[in-house]
């Protein structure tokens, strides 16, 4: 983007996990942010880092109610919209399932008619959830996907879709020019040590000195992408002169089962970790990898960053984030040799 001088870049959940990494790049890239968040899922601890910036700005609103003035203030000069609002772990996006639904739906409506207004570019962060429990593996784009309407993932996985649905049909009417990213899992610094889902759990769980809880047997497949990767394609997404609008899924191909990332994260701290098993929760997709053959040929984009390297630098954040109020033993040392595997 050539960036103007008195334009911005709107990154609506800005101050949560993806968001704050792709806000911090946008303004080292010379952009000004505009970062509208309702702090219901985000670390406020992210907007430290993010308010040191002297061209970022923070306004605190929910994109499921009327867009704030001081955002629509801004309508003429914002030139690209970024929507990564939605909590995102199952067990947040299922406190509040209505709400998550709402977020989805009426939130991305209000933001696609912003970018109609403004003239604005639109990248909708979708998931890889709305391809559900595949059939298909690995998933492409065209796979429609195995999702159910009425379990208790639905409100995140229709609710993506349903935004999704918004997005192609403003571009199909020439309303706006929209991106779609269906990002699957992202792991990496700032995540919530509390939100639940499994890199932030099972390392929060090594820090506290406690057995790590696999769901079921722990042989469902996940694929974890670092989150600079992640957010290096979002930029490219959005940045890209593409053919046509089409969904691009944006994930690491690296994929492992839950008992392999238990393993792998042994390894890193040296000694083995206790498990405990838990019930597997409702609907919980039993594999998961990305075919990203599209954001390769599209964007020129692959993610670089192995997953020993990602887990290591994600550890060693935690550690020193979290590591000092752990009341059990002291954090692990992080082994410091370099990874050798790639991807
Ligand atoms: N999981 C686990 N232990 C945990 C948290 C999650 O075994 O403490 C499993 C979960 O059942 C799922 C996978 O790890 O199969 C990834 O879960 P996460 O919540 O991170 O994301 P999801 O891909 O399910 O949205």
């Amino acid at each position: 983007m050539t960036t103007e001088p008195d334009s911005w870049t709107l990154v609506a959940g800005g101050a949560g996990f993806i968001g704050s990494h792709l806000c911090r790049t946008l303004l080292e890239r010379g952009e000004r942010v505009l970062c509208l968040d309702n702090l219901q899922t985000s670390r406020v601890s992210n907007l430290d880092i993010l308010e040191r910036y002297p061209a970022f700005r923070f306004v605190k609103g929910d994109i499921s109610h009327p867009l704030p003035v001081e955002v629509m203030r801004q309508t003429r000069s914002i030139r690209r919209i970024y929507n990564l609002a939605c909590a995102a772990s199952p067990n947040l996006y299922q406190a509040d399932p209505e709400h998550t639904m709402l977020t989805n739906v009426v939130g991305t409506d209000r933001l696609l008619r912003l970018a109609e207004q403004s003239g604005a570019r639109f990248l909708l962060t979708s998931t890889s959830e709305v391809y559900g429990d595949p059939d298909i593996h690995p998933q492409p784009e065209h796979y429609r996907g195995n999702v159910s309407c009425t379990g208790p993932r639905a409100c995140y996985d229709e609710g993506k879709r349903a935004a999704e649905t918004l997005a192609f049909d403003f571009a199909r009417m020439g309303r706006a020019d929209v991106r779609v990213a269906r990002i699957f899992n992202t792991y990496g610094p700032q995540m919530r040590i509390d939100d639940g889902r499994v890199v932030s759990n099972f390392i929060g769980q090594i820090l506290e000195g406690e057995p790590l809880t696999i769901y079921g047997d722990g042989s469902q497949t996940r694929s974890f992408c670092y989150v600079e990767d992640t957010v290096d394609a979002l930029i490219r997404l959005m940045e890209a002169d593409l053919p046509e609008v089409t969904p691009i899924n944006i994930g690491n191909q690296h994929e492992l089962t839950i008992a392999e990332l238990v393993e792998a994260l042994g390894d890193i701290v040296g000694e083995e970790v206790e498990v405990v098993h838990r019930a597997l929760p409702t609907d919980d997709p039993t594999r998961r990898r990305p075919d990203i053959s599209r954001a390769r040929a599209m964007l020129a984009w692959e993610p670089t960053t192995p997953l020993v390297a990602g887990l290591r630098k994600t550890f060693a954040w935690f550690a020193s984030e979290h590591g000092a109020r752990s009341h059990a033993r002291p954090a692990p040392r992080v082994h410091a040799e370099p990874a050798r595997s790639r991807i």
